[in-house]
């Protein structure tokens, strides 16, 4: 994490990572956690809600959560708020890709990725909103993609619920913003995680000549600006979407 966050700046704040086992989750529960927050972090399987717990080193817990089982979710949030501790921070991280041409896509890569990346943050916020609601304060952030604004050949699905994110969280921040709430998203490019090792040499290669700064992004480098979101420092930015792509879509 970069220097300039303190132990200190999400002090006594409880934050819920989804997606927290690998990649840019397991980096914003990190950094999250490096700036004092308590973070509940968490992944589909046992092994990965343990994976979790020892990466936080006893300044948060691992818990096993599918997004799209919204009994699952209130489960979690239930047990977050009988803690006493509240529920401040919610990053919105989990999600998938089940990339195919659209006319191959069967209607299971397309409803699995809906349910995930776009049913999954109906799921979190609507449960999370009524306790921050009542505590006066909240930060949403949710993960979309580059893909949101350029499109990309293979990623109708994908592509959709991300562009659905980014009017999901503008519509959102209007509605809780009288109740101190913020919710923004985050917009990472090209990052190197599991979910880009897929990608071909050659579509490495295509995607790299579309990146000003010339190389891919680093989990670090979308978990800081996830941070900044959450801290005070972010207090009167909502509705907002935050590229983070090495210039490949500059508004
Ligand atoms: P990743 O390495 O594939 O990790 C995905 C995470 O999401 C894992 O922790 C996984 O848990 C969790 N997850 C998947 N389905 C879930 C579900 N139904 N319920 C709960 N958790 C679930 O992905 P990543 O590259 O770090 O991406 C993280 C986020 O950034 C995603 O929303 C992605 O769309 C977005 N993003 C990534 C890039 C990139 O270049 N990497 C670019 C733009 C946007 P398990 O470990 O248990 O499977």
């Amino acid at each position: 994490m970069t220097e300039i966050y303190s132990k200190n700046l999400l002090k006594d704040q409880v934050a819920l990572v989804t997606g927290a086992s690998r990649g840019i989750g397991a980096s914003i529960a990190q950094n999250l956690s490096s700036a004092g927050a308590y973070v509940i972090g968490t992944a589909t399987s046992k092994s990965g809600a343990k994976k979790i717990d020892e990466n936080l080193e006893g300044k948060g817990v691992g818990k096993v959560l599918n997004v799209t089982d919204a009994e699952d979710v209130k489960n979690i949030i239930d047990e977050i708020s009988s803690n006493g501790n509240g529920l401040h921070i919610l990053v919105n991280n989990a999600g998938i890709t089940r990339d195919n041409l659209l006319i191959r896509m069967k209607a299971d890569e397309w409803n699995d990725v809906i349910a995930a990346n776009l049913s999954g943050i109906f799921n979190t916020c609507k449960l999370s909103i009524k306790k921050m609601m009542k505590q006066k304060y909240g930060r949403i952030i949710n993960i979309a993609s580059v893909v949101a604004h350029t499109g990309n050949p293979g990623q109708v699905n994908y592509a959709a619920t991300k562009s659905g994110l980014i009017g999901f969280s503008k519509s959102l921040a209007r509605e809780v913003a009288s109740r101190n709430i913020t919710v923004n998203v985050v917009a990472p490019g090209f990052i190197k995680t599991d979910m880009t090792a897929t990608l071909s040499d050659d579509q490495q290669k295509a995607m790299m000549e579309n990146i000003p700064l010339n190389r891919f992004g680093k989990v670090g480098e979308v978990s800081d600006t996830v941070v900044f979101l959450a801290s005070n420092s972010a207090s009167y930015i909502t509705g907002e979407t935050i590229n983070i792509n090495g210039g490949m879509s500059m508004n």
